[in-house]
């Protein structure tokens, strides 16, 4: 989930221009005397709204012109040269998102907690941040300038919550009048215009479901290759959101939907030579059924959504399980897309000692995820334990802060985390980075790591599993 920094939403709304945030030592952003604070209000005589504006005005020239605010008022004219493909060595202030007017029956900020960081309450619907990190946009409020910046910056492609195409269904979903919710010219405009679009659903039992779902699906893959994939999310009920028009999703549902869905996978495979339709994770796990293969999913388009991210762990983890694997490379690049990486976080405060001693020792810990993915997670863990003599347990933590259906291990709290402080075993504990937030250490209930790390009776840290396992196995076997 890519989240935003709340304060600037409000304190810098109006400002022109692009502030810079870092400057790299001795690069040539350092030499032209760039400071942080600086803002760049014009690039070669062009405004610059942000930095989508700024990478779109500064890439391929080498001769440039900015127009700079300095912080303590001053504007100065920059000319220079610099040779083609050099870097500037300047860090941006995040974009600040605009939001969205919608009403969705099933919106995530209905079903937060009062005391949920402000953050999480803030309804973006920017097609820029849909360019960059994949976020979802519905396109119904897409106004006329944002639609010419698609087209003329290229950003593509764009992630859409289309839901249905069913018109009726669309807008009592989005709750919002028929001819808000009608996208079909907009979408239009964007697929002439080789704009690629990635389409979302979120399936909601006994609105846009069965025959619906069908026709959706259909008329998406009519755009295929332009409109590249559909992902068909089930709704996540929280204990908060308590939509008397909304039911919950269940295994049965589940199970009915998965072989509808199948028989247009397979249609579409032999049509499109794709499946092109893919249902989230999660409702294979409440069906209880078989994870579809590597193959079904291509290069896992729309995996930051759930949709595929089972089978990729599988994968990597055989691959640890493989004993000649020559694959364990550190930090290698997968060619699964992957937003998070454009996000660039921080990594989350690991304390790189408790990290140097766990790996150079027998991996004896506890690991902490989501309920849902536990069951796969244990089974893999307990073959690497045989396998390699360590002893990690993993337990499956059951989210009371969100409560409802949400199982994911991304929406655990500090709280959660300390409700089973009393389970854990042997010599640390692990929870899933994704659990903090990207820029900032703490968790989604606002408790600060260190007030965590201070409340457990052995050490944490906030790894990737697999990467984890791959370091310890590149330190102490494959040497
Ligand atoms: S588009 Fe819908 S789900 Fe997304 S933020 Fe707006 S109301 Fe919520």
């Amino acid at each position: 989930m890519y989240e935003f920094a709340v304060t600037p939403a409000v304190t810098q709304l109006r400002r022109p221009g692009v502030i810079i945030t870092e400057v790299t030592p001795e690069s040539l952003g350092e030499e032209l005397e760039l400071r942080p604070a600086d803002r760049i209000v014009r690039v070669n005589g062009r405004p610059v709204r942000d930095y989508l504006d700024f990478r779109f005005q500064t890439a391929g020239e080498t001769e440039l012109t900015f127009q700079v605010k300095k912080a303590n008022g001053e504007t100065l004219e920059i000319e220079f040269d610099r040779d083609e493909g050099e870097d500037l060595g300047l860090m941006f202030e995040q974009i600040v998102p605009r939001q969205c007017a919608n009403e969705c029956l099933f919106c995530f900020c209905k079903g937060n907690p009062d005391d949920a960081r402000p953050s999480l309450f803030v309804r973006d619907e920017d097609i820029r941040l849909s360019f960059l990190y994949g976020n979802y946009t519905t396109l119904s409020s897409i106004t006329e300038d944002e639609m010419k910046r698609v087209i003329e910056q290229r950003l593509s492609p764009q992630y859409v919550s289309v839901h249905a195409t069913d018109l009726k269904t669309r807008a009592y979903l989005l709750g919002v009048a028929e001819e808000r919710a009608d996208i079909s010219d907009k979408i239009r405009r964007l697929l002439d215009n080789d704009i690629e679009i990635h389409a979302q659903v979120v399936l909601c039992p006994g609105i846009n479901d069965g025959a619906i779902l069908e026709k959706t699906l259909r008329d998406l893959a009519a755009d295929y290759p332009k409109v590249v994939s559909a992902a068909i999310v089930p709704v996540a009920l929280t204990s908060y959101n308590n939509d008397e028009r909304l039911t919950r999703v269940t295994p049965e549902f589940c199970r009915r939907t998965i072989s509808e869905v199948e028989k247009l996978q397979k249609e579409f495979r032999k049509t499109l030579g794709v499946t092109f339709a893919f249902l989230g994770d999660e409702i294979y796990i409440k069906a209880g059924e078989p994870i579809p293969s590597r193959r079904h999913y291509g290069n896992y388009p729309q995996i930051e959504d759930g949709v595929g991210m089972v089978r990729s762990f599988i994968n990597k983890f055989e691959n640890l399980l493989k004993p000649s694997n020559k694959n364990l490379t550190s930090n290698k690049k997968s060619d699964v897309r992957t937003r998070v990486e454009a996000m660039t976080p921080d990594a989350p405060e690991t304390d790189s000692a408790s990290l140097e001693h766990i790996l150079s020792g027998d991996l004896h810990g506890t690991v902490l995820t989501g309920e849902m993915f536990a069951p796969f997670l244990s089974e893999y863990v307990e073959r690497f334990n045989e396998m390699y003599g360590t002893r990690l347990n993993v337990i499956g933590v059951k989210n009371t802060y969100f409560g409802g259906d949400v199982a994911v291990a991304g929406l655990l709290s500090g709280k959660d985390f300390l409700n089973v402080r009393d389970q854990l075993k042997g010599d640390f504990a692990m929870i899933p980075p994704g659990v903090i937030k990207s820029d900032e250490p703490i968790l989604i209930d606002g408790m600060q790591f260190a007030d965590l790390k201070a409340a457990f009776p052995i050490p944490i840290i906030a790894e990737d599993i697999i990467e984890l396992l791959g370091s310890w196995l590149r330190q102490n076997h494959l040497k």
